[in-house]
């Protein structure tokens, strides 16, 4: 069994889990420890015993471990993303590329703790000085969803222990290997024992002592809303801090003016890499009625030439659905878009693989409108609708009604649109003739709406969450006034 990771030792959990291959259903990636409620609960503790002298250590001390984690992430790239492919089901350049964006992130977040800075005013009173200096928070949980096994858990973990903090991370039931090897990774990267622990295990167990206990500072969160606002109603009881990422129903505007290379790019890319089972993947092309007829025609070709496979398999473009109860919703919505008369024109069945997995061909429904139920919820998986609208005005209130928010993108060659576009849609991330899902590790990640909740993710923005601020004043002593 493989162990969670409690005060610097590897503990067995009391129960266990088969961590299964999507592409493959009769290959068994490994049996990892699931923990229960006392187990959490010494991880909270040992998070919290270690925390004081790690918000002590100095800046370098962090630097040095933060470094080496992330340069150990990077040389191990193509091992640690075959192993990503085989328990996610993303093909293995995406598996390796997201491997190297976790390393980056830690590499990033290496010099930002160097770079830990405040600010020294003037008071408004006499031989006064104010210092503005950003302080740990304290104790903080991590809870990541299974469609970026290592990405996400960088992306919170790496800035908690840059800025001091201590760590409990739970990830996805459904993707232990990763966060377990990530794991192992930061064990000998140098952290003290307790600053960094893992507890594998499901949501409603171990996720539920998290958020039930006093001990933990502030929650950085990436599921469902339903999870999410669950979260943060109980979170909101201790006024405890929350980071929460939620769902998205990204729009992908096409204007008539728009390069259709471009934007046949950007709607394969942006809805169905990664089998669509990202955030900020598109769902709604809403598509000028120019330009309409040959987007579709075009698109349709384009995802005839897609291959759906096993993900360690070289020449695949597109894994399998994450596990059976993912496909089940997806073909559901397929039904869904069939009953109110969308029209299916690529897609949306099984496909039989060389080995068991949960294959789906990547889906299209053309003539949606914009109140049935394709175009409204999320449905996370390779499934996208097509919308006709008449002008850029009626594209852009097509796009912002959603109650979804993450990220946004426009397809043309138009200075006036783009612009336009950029200060009113209502999202975190816009995009401009490149897809809505892929974004950069060095700047923030968030949306509006019932995407997020809480201060941005990544970048230099990630301080916001990970630190708290402390204002001081001084009074210059032995001076007269
Ligand atoms: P997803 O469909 O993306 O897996 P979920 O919200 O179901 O979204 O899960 C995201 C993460 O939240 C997972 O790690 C899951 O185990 C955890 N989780 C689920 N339910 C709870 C809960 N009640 N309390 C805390 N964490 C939970």
């Amino acid at each position: 069994m493989k162990c969670n990771l409690i005060g610097g030792e590897w503990c067995a959990g009391p129960t266990s889990r088969q961590n299964i291959n999507p592409s493959d259903i009769d290959d068994i990636v490994g049996e990892y420890a699931r923990a229960d409620a006392g187990q959490t609960r010494d991880a909270i503790d040992a998070a919290y015993d270690a925390q004081k002298s790690w918000a002590d250590s100095s800046i370098q001390t962090r630097a040095t471990a933060l470094d080496r984690a992330g340069s150990e992430l990077l040389s191990r790239q193509a091992e640690l993303g075959a192993l990503l492919s085989r328990e996610e089901g993303k093909t293995l350049l995406e598996g390796i590329a997201e491997v190297a964006r976790a390393g980056q992130i830690f590499k990033f977040f290496a010099a930002e703790a160097v770079r830990t800075k405040g600010e020294k005013l003037a008071s408004v009173r006499p031989l006064v000085e104010v210092e503005i200096t950003r302080e740990p928070v304290g104790v903080v949980g991590v809870i990541t969803p299974w469609n970026f096994p290592i990405a996400i858990p960088a992306w919170k973990i790496a800035p908690a222990l840059a800025y001091g903090n201590s760590v409990v991370f739970k990830p996805a039931d459904l993707v232990p290997g990763s966060a377990r090897a990530l794991a192992e990774i930061l064990h000998r990267s140098g952290f003290p024992p307790g600053v960094f622990n893992l507890v594998m295990g499901r949501g409603s167990i171990v996720g539920n002592e998290m958020v039930a206990s006093t001990r933990v500072d502030a929650l950085s969160f990436t599921g469902s809303v339903e999870t999410g606002q669950q979260l943060l109603e109980q979170g909101a009881r201790q006024f405890r801090k929350m980071q929460l990422e939620m769902g998205g129903k990204n729009p992908l505007v096409v204007l008539d003016d728009a390069d259709l290379d471009v934007a046949i790019d950007c709607a394969v890319q942006g809805a169905y890499y990664s089998t669509g089972q990202r955030c900020t993947a598109s769902s709604r092309f809403i598509v000028q009625n120019g330009i309409y007829a040959r987007f579709v025609e075009r698109m349709t070709e384009a995802l005839s030439q897609l291959r759906v496979g096993h993900a360690l398999d070289p020449d695949t473009d597109i894994g399998p659905v994450v596990d059976e109860e993912q496909l089940r919703q997806d073909e559901a919505y397929i039904v869904i878009g069939k009953n109110e008369g969308a029209r299916l024109v690529y897609g949306g069945t099984a496909v039989a693989g060389r080995t068991r997995g949960h294959f789906l061909a990547p889906a299209l429904f053309a003539d949606a409108t914009p109140r049935m139920r394709i175009a409204r919820e999320e449905i996370f998986g390779p499934v996208a609708c097509a919308i006709p609208v008449a002008s850029y005005e009626e594209a852009i209130e097509v796009a912002n009604d959603s109650e979804f928010g993450l990220s946004a993108g426009i397809c043309t060659t138009s200075l006036k649109y783009a612009t336009h576009f950029k200060r009113h849609i209502r999202c975190g991330m816009a995009m401009v003739n490149v897809p809505t899902a892929g974004v950069d590790y060095h700047v923030p990640f968030g949306g509006a709406k019932a995407s997020s909740f809480g201060p941005r993710e990544q970048g230099t923005y990630a301080a916001e969450f990970f630190t708290t601020v402390k204002t001081a004043y001084t009074k210059a002593y032995g001076e007269s006034t």
